[in-house]
């Protein structure tokens, strides 16, 4: 039993469970503040550690060979005072089988099976998570969130890769997107703060962390994203090439001998923004060295945000109107500079950046960050992952 199950914080506890890493949450039901958070990382190996902070207070657990099943026995030790209503899991590829988050129950874990071929890496992880998280608290009902469940609304002309359609039809190859629980988070955040109703409201968000993705958002649904069959497609990332050309796997190949199996991993981990710059995938880092000259870090940090600006143009073609850009994620709500370099490239669409919003994050001004000229409105609005996967949990076991 996790506490006493009549008093207590009632909360909910969020998991993103990796194949070596555990990271969680515990988010109030009443608030927005969250209570606890923490990672456990390297499980299964000597140096498996589990991390937690609470009340500003940071605790480094040594947990020497530790598995999924300790990690997440040993957090919810330290949980006192607290009363879990529900689990929330991320999940990454709900395939075609999934239009939204759903409470979890074999079949439904099974479900999730026939769409782990999608995510190798990922889908198997996360059943990880949740097989734990039952196994701990039979008596707590489980909910998963999925990061390609928003973008099932995306439309065929835009979800099909032009390839002969058998793929399509025996593989299911196609594009589903993925970040789908911080857009659509962002999405209803930004509305909250133009005051329009999300089912009114068109925009294109930008997610700027590791992972980069933008997606078209109209009347507040899912029109297109630059993520595709993986998450590789689209947007220059921190270790991740984006789009190269089809052709290029081929040419590597002939070129050098590498394996197809290499060729992956080196555009997936050692490309992108690590791999232009040669020094760091790291945004921070970067812009510090191109301040001090480093040009390849300068050069690194304009191809992401040309690239970038390029694919928004493409994604303007899913909607009628825009009621914003909004940059998101680490990099979007803290690099002013890319924010900057980025607009730069929207002369022509009448982008203007109030430099002084910008450089505030749009902190005092509700996100904004564009100035009353601009004719499209460009903003900050800040994710929360963790928040969206508790509402989702909470809306579904009420
Ligand atoms: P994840 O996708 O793993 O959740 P984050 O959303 O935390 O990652 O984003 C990580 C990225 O955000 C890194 O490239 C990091 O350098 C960048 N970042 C964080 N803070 C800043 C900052 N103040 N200025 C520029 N980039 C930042």
């Amino acid at each position: 039993m996790l506490t006493d199950p009549s008093s207590g914080t009632a909360c909910v506890i969020v998991i993103n469970c990796g194949s070596s890493s555990l990271k969680f949450a515990v988010l109030p039901v009443e608030g927005e503040n969250t209570l606890i958070k923490g990672l456990a990382e390297r499980l299964g190996g000597p140096e498996a550690v589990l991390k937690i902070e609470r009340n500003g207070e940071d605790i480094r657990i040594p947990m020497p060979g530790a598995t999924h099943r300790d990690a997440l026995q040993e957090a919810v030790g330290r949980m006192s005072g607290l009363r879990p209503l529900g689990i929330g899991h991320r999940m990454v590829h709900g395939g075609e089988e999934f239009t939204g988050s759903a409470v979890i129950c074999d079949d439904m874990m099974a479900a999730v099976e026939r769409c782990s071929s999608l995510a190798p890496l990922h889908n198997p992880a996360n059943l990880v998570g949740v097989r734990t998280a039952r196994e701990l608290f039979p008596e707590l009902p489980q909910v998963a969130v999925f990061d390609t469940a928003f973008h099932q609304s995306i439309p065929p002309k835009a979800y099909l890769y032009a390839i002969p359609r058998s793929y399509y039809e025996e593989l299911k190859v196609r594009r589903y997107g993925f970040h789908g629980t911080s857009h659509h988070y962002v999405s209803l955040e930004t509305a909250r703060l133009l005051g329009k109703p999300a089912d009114q409201t068109s925009l294109i968000t930008m997610h700027l962390g590791n992972g980069c993705s933008a997606c078209a958002i109209k009347n507040g649904r899912s029109m297109d994203s630059t993520m595709g069959l993986t998450p590789s497609e689209g947007l220059m990332m921190g270790t991740r090439s984006g789009d190269v050309d089809p052709a290029l796997h081929q040419f590597l190949q002939d070129q050098t001998g590498m394996r197809l199996s290499e060729i992956t991993t080196m555009l997936n981990s050692k490309s992108g923004l690590l791999g232009l710059s040669g020094l760091s995938n790291d945004m921070r880092t970067l812009s510090e060295a191109a301040r001090g000259g480093h040009e390849l870090a300068r050069l690194a940090i304009e191809v992401f945000c040309y690239r970038l600006a390029k694919s928004v143009y493409g994604l303007m073609a899913a909607l009628d109107s825009l009621d914003a850009l909004v940059f998101t994620g680490g990099i979007g709500e803290n690099s002013a500079e890319v924010r900057a370099l980025t607009a730069a490239h929207f002369k022509i669409a009448g982008l203007m950046l109030d430099e002084n919003k910008n450089a505030s994050h749009g902190r005092d001004d509700g996100g904004v960050i564009s100035s009353p000229e601009s004719r499209i409105p460009c903003m900050v609005v800040p994710t929360n992952e963790e928040l969206m996967i508790a509402r989702e949990t909470l809306r579904l076991i009420s």
